[in-house]
């Protein structure tokens, strides 16, 4: 006779539960407004994800604090356009390297995918680890998934109101933090948090950080796998970089199947049973609340949870780990997986190119600016020697981060006077706009519209030059 499952687990809700709602094959097992009650779980997987994320998190709340050359290393302020990345100034006119920037993301994340699929987000999704981080503190205020789902059935009382507040609050107090990180990414960290307790922060940055702690709240709080299942993009194309070499989350039907109860002592064989007792624990724990024996499915983030709660059943049973697992379709098949297919090579070669050109580019990159703007109230006037004179306007940026002084040279034309500063002492990081004027005998103008270059040049560096090209006009 088949007895029940003898899996014990400490945690008051270990008992076999069903969940809120039974997985139909091949469908999700949530509706979105049905709330799912993850279940905590130890294993390697999940110390992985906490390493990583202790370590992205450390990252993501230091950096903004790290000085160099005296300011604040990551500086993207948008109001003045310039983007500083600790040595590197970014300005509007370097679209070039952050559209690389961008193009050597987008396929690191398809190379990413195509070899280790959602890996991205099961392990370093900011969704991911936010949500993970508020489940904590969940798990902390209101107990494990089974007292949760009893406190939330009982009506209201004293307890309940506290550890609803204490948990909101909790919740906020994050979210803050995260936004206030976040801005300080794009303004002065120091100054922010400075003004934005004593309530002196402006209207720009206050908005931003109750807009950002809000979204954090709303997104890890209340939504979680909606805004994975239903709201990021990611999902539902990631599909096109998956083939049968892709490490997923997989369970082994071959061996798992037919799932049923069992005692522990009881030689599934013999009672023509494969290895999942069917204890559901691996939906318990899913993130998302999907059952990962239906198959692959979109919603899956590839966290790993259900290894996890697998593995640990497995070794209860005393059977062989790696029921659930990171695995391959090859390798599920019988088949050897195959790092290197025309996927993964075209990938990685269009990386390896993209990323060659970013280095290639910020290593060539002049950190001076020449705008050349003719004055367009007058095109051309005659002085009191008779000469023809224009005006322009010399918009000149300074991109890197130390003052340096620059010469301006006119030429274009033999005889030419030039009317203006030639040399120049600009402030690292400077915009510096300076009118000049440049005069010229009309007995050396054979044409009413003549081309004259316009050359900057670092003193101290002679790469470090520009040259823009402007008209000259007359009356010939
Ligand atoms: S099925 Fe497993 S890996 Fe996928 S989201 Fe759920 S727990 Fe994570
Ligand atoms: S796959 Fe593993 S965790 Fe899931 S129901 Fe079967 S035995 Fe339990």
């Amino acid at each position: 006779m088949q007895q029940n499952i003898e899996v014990k687990d400490k945690a008051p809700d270990s008992v076999g539960k069903p969940v809120k709602i039974q997985p139909a094959k091949g469908s999700t097992q949530h509706a979105p407004t049905d709330r799912i009650y993850v279940r905590d779980v130890k294993g390697r997987v999940e110390t992985a994800r906490r390493l990583l994320g202790f370590a992205l998190m450390a990252l993501f709340l230091l950096l903004p604090w790290l000085t160099y050359q005296g300011e604040q290393a990551i500086l993207l302020n948008i109001l003045d356009q310039r983007f500083r990345i600790f040595g590197l100034t970014l300005w509007p006119q370097d679209l070039t390297i952050l559209a690389w920037i961008f193009m050597v993301s987008a396929f690191a994340l398809f190379l990413v995918t195509t070899l280790w699929g959602r890996v991205w987000c099961g392990f370093t999704c900011p969704q991911t680890t936010w949500t993970f981080i508020f489940m904590w503190f969940e798990r902390k205020i209101e107990g494990s998934r089974h007292q949760r789902m009893k406190l939330d059935q009982r009506p209201m009382d004293a307890d309940k109101a506290m550890r609803k507040v204490l948990k909101h609050v909790a919740w906020l107090l994050v979210a803050l933090l995260t936004a206030l990180t976040f801005v300080g990414y794009f303004t002065d960290i120091r100054q922010l948090f400075g003004e934005f307790f004593l309530l002196q922060s402006g209207a720009w940055a206050t908005g931003s950080v109750i807009f950002f702690t809000l979204a954090t709240y709303g997104n890890a709080g209340w939504m979680r796998e909606i805004m994975c299942t239903h709201i990021c993009p990611y999902a539902r194309f990631q599909s096109a970089m998956f083939d049968k070499d892709t490490f997923i989350v997989a369970y082994d039907e071959k061996r798992g199947e037919p799932r049923g109860p069992r005692g522990r002592k009881q030689d599934p064989r013999a009672l023509g049973l494969g290895d999942c007792i069917d204890c559901n624990l691996c939906v318990q724990v899913c993130p998302t609340g999907i059952d990962i024996r239906n198959g692959l499915q979109y919603e899956c983030i590839n966290c790993g949870a259900c290894i996890d709660a697998c593995d640990n059943v497995m070794e209860k049973m005393g059977y062989p780990k790696k029921l659930i697992s990171f695995t391959t379709e090859r390798r599920l098949e019988g088949g050897k997986t195959k790092v290197f297919r025309l996927k993964s090579v075209g990938y990685g070669a269009a990386l390896l190119v993209l990323t060659a050109l970013l280095v290639l580019d910020i290593l060539f990159r002049v950190p001076l600016e020449l705008d050349v703007v003719r004055d367009r109230n007058t095109l051309f006037r005659e002085n009191q020697q008779g000469f023809i004179e224009n005006v322009y306007q010399l918009r000149i940026i300074n991109k890197s981060q130390q003052a340096d002084t620059f010469r301006i040279e006119v030429s274009g034309l033999d005889e030419i006077d030039y009317m203006g500063p030639t040399e120049l002492r600009i402030e690292g990081g400077e915009v510096y706009t300076v009118p000049v004027t440049v005069a010229i005998d009309p007995y050396f103008l054979d044409a009413s519209l003549i081309e004259i270059r316009f050359t900057v040049s670092s003193v101290s560096d002679s790469e470090v030059e520009r040259t823009t090209q402007s008209n000259f006009l007359s009356t010939r």
